[in-house]
């Protein structure tokens, strides 16, 4: 039987050409290219041990390269991933520099075609704690604002994937 990020990447890859999602706390992108083929991919497996109420981790490994996965779950940003780095490919910092930014297609988003739905704004606020970071227009037309944070939990829980990306 298919695991739910096999079904997940057959729904997404079919619509946006495929973007590595980059783990965050990184501030030369050029690095990962670099340094990480040589590496034990040390943040892969601590992303793995801090993950103790999931059954995985979020870090998954492509051509030698660390990338998210953001089917299952999202990112609590813990930052143990980049204690782990010992190359500074990552690096303990306040913010997360996310290689992507989100945003919501509106062909498959349920409220945008007139059905009520507030399943990501429900996940956003429970991990935020703030109510605006989707913000809706009356009950309908959800929108991604800039406070957003890149944690990636709105990804799994949307009913139709209608949570995309792009770089940024
Ligand atoms: S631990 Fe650091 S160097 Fe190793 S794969 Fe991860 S990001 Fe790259
Ligand atoms: S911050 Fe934590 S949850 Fe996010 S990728 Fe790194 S280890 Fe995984
Ligand atoms: S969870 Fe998905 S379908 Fe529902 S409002 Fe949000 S983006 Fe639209
Ligand atoms: S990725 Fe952004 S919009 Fe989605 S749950 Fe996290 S903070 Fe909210």
């Amino acid at each position: 039987m298919l695991k739910r990020r096999e079904i997940f990447s057959i729904f997404t890859s079919k619509n946006k050409k495929e973007i590595l999602i980059l783990p965050p706390y990184n501030n030369d992108r050029s690095l990962f290219d670099k340094i990480c083929k040589e590496c034990n991919q040390a943040c892969k497996e601590a992303c793995k041990v801090s993950s103790k109420i999931y059954q995985e981790g979020i870090i998954w490994q492509k051509d030698g390269k660390p990338y998210i996965d953001f089917t299952t779950r999202g990112c609590t940003l813990c930052q143990e991933c980049a204690k782990a780095c010992e190359y500074d490919v990552l690096k303990v910092q306040e913010e997360p520099n996310w290689n992507i930014k989100f945003s919501i297609d509106v062909l498959k988003c349920l409220s945008h075609q007139k059905t009520m739905c507030f399943t990501c704004k429900d996940v956003c606020q429970s991990i935020t704690g703030k109510k605006n970071v989707i913000a809706f227009v009356g009950m309908f037309y959800p929108k991604i604002e800039k406070d957003c944070i890149g944690c990636g939990f709105c990804v799994s829980a949307c009913p139709t994937y209608a949570i995309t990306w792009s770089e940024r």
